[in-house]
């Protein structure tokens, strides 16, 4: 079985302020070595549920050439792969070759969500809401439609209550999830210490890996439109010229194309 560990930084136990997930930042070391921990709680679980193969790709944007690139490399476990990425959706290749399940670890909410830890969608300052086809989604969400146009289901999404809640609304109740914290507001939470969450989410991966089935790929709709609310003038600008994007407020984009995808790669890269 083939499983892809999809992560980010801010929903692990442990962390709760940016000054841990910026690189360069002094508290960044610990927030890394935190999160390279967690993986690893993931990555034994998929073992444990049947992976044969795993590859890990991180997803936050820590800054300069901290970008998906925040793993501690050599304190990972060899058992996985880890892929550094440029630009975030820019790896594909594990999921055109069929990737069997995907697993989220380390998520927080989408922008706006009421306690919410750290709360934002891809880019705190410049993006304010994102909708797939009229339904308000999260990075959980773009991650899940990424996985969903090579028919990968998602079924574990790690991280507070609320992107656990999230992720429910978006693929079901089969979808299994690990709270690791409980927003009080965005840069406050009561957590779940890192040595206890790790077995947690060790736990939720091999139990999610046990039925394949329980939640279906993710599709946003075929035709698709991607609708982002930015929060300046300026963050619309650079999308003036791009082929098959559309500025419909001065602070709106829309991007529209026969699938998910297509709409997503015309916009964003
Ligand atoms: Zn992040």
């Amino acid at each position: 079985m083939k499983v892809f560990v999809i992560s980010d930084m801010e929903g692990v136990a442990g962390i709760v302020k940016w000054e841990q997930t910026t690189g360069g930042d002094p508290m960044y070391e610990e927030g890394r070595r935190l999160y390279t921990e967690e993986i690893n709680a993931a990555v034994r679980g998929a073992r444990a549920g049947g992976a044969t193969e795993i590859v890990v790709m991180d997803c936050h944007g820590a800054g300069k050439a901290w970008s998906f690139n925040s793993l501690v490399p050599d304190l990972l476990d060899p058992g996985c792969d880890y892929v550094v990425q440029e630009k975030w959706t820019e790896y594909t290749e594990f999921l055109e070759q069929g990737c069997d399940a995907a697993l989220f670890v380390g998520m927080h909410a989408m922008a706006g969500a009421a306690r919410g830890v750290m709360n934002h969608t891809v880019s705190g300052q410049q993006w304010r809401n994102l909708w797939f086809n009229g339904r308000l989604v999260g990075e959980t969400g773009i991650n899940a439609a990424l996985c969903g146009t090579w028919g990968c289901p998602v079924l574990l999404v790690t991280g507070d209550e609320a992107v656990c809640a999230e992720g429910h609304e978006l693929l079901g109740q089969g979808l299994t999830t690990v709270a690791v914290k409980r927003g009080l507001g965005r840069f406050s939470a009561r957590q779940v210490p890192p040595l206890r969450a790790r077995g947690l989410i060790e736990d939720g991966a091999r139990r999610a890996l046990g039925d394949p089935k329980a939640v279906s790929p993710y599709d946003p709709g075929r035709p698709c439109e991607i609708r982002v609310e930015l929060t300046t003038t300026s963050a619309a600008d650079e999308y003036r010229h791009k082929a098959g994007v559309e500025i419909v407020d001065s602070r709106e984009i829309v991007s529209r194309a026969d699938d998910w995808w297509r709409a997503w790669q015309q916009f964003f890269f």
